[in-house]
């Protein structure tokens, strides 16, 4: 995990802009947006995967609210919204640190490819 992208930018040690931030939780804009809002939100402990996290039931819910907190702050939360979590490689994570993604800001299509 020492070389973890994400853990570096929770951390603070990237000097990437925090939407939200507190002990358990950061937030930061994705680098390449499939929406007009791209927000990742992340532990700040090193979880590679959803099925990491099933064991860990308050930081579900710190993220999930995260979630809802950057929604609002964002004005998504009136507009509509997405989240979404990749897990593995058939799900295409790319990033093994797990994350959630919210987008909003256009119309989105169902079902994802
Ligand atoms: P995944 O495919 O794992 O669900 O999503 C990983 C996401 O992380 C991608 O949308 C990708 O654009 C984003 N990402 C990868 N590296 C960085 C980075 O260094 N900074 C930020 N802000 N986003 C990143
Ligand atoms: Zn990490």
């Amino acid at each position: 995990m020492g070389d973890c992208i994400f853990c570096r930018i929770a951390s603070g040690e990237m000097k990437t802009p925090l939407l939200l931030e507190n002990d358990s939780v950061a937030a930061f804009s994705d680098i390449n947006p499939q929406a007009p809002v791209h927000v990742l939100v992340v532990p700040k402990e090193h979880v590679e995967t959803t099925n990491e996290l099933s064991g860990k039931p308050e930081l579900v819910q710190k993220l999930f609210l995260a979630c809802l907190q950057v929604a609002e702050q964002t004005g998504l939360a009136e507009d509509g919204y997405r989240i979404v979590a990749n897990c593995g490689a058939k799900a295409g994570q790319s990033v093994y640190h797990v994350h959630f993604h919210l987008l909003g800001g256009r119309p989105m299509s169902w079902p994802p490819g």
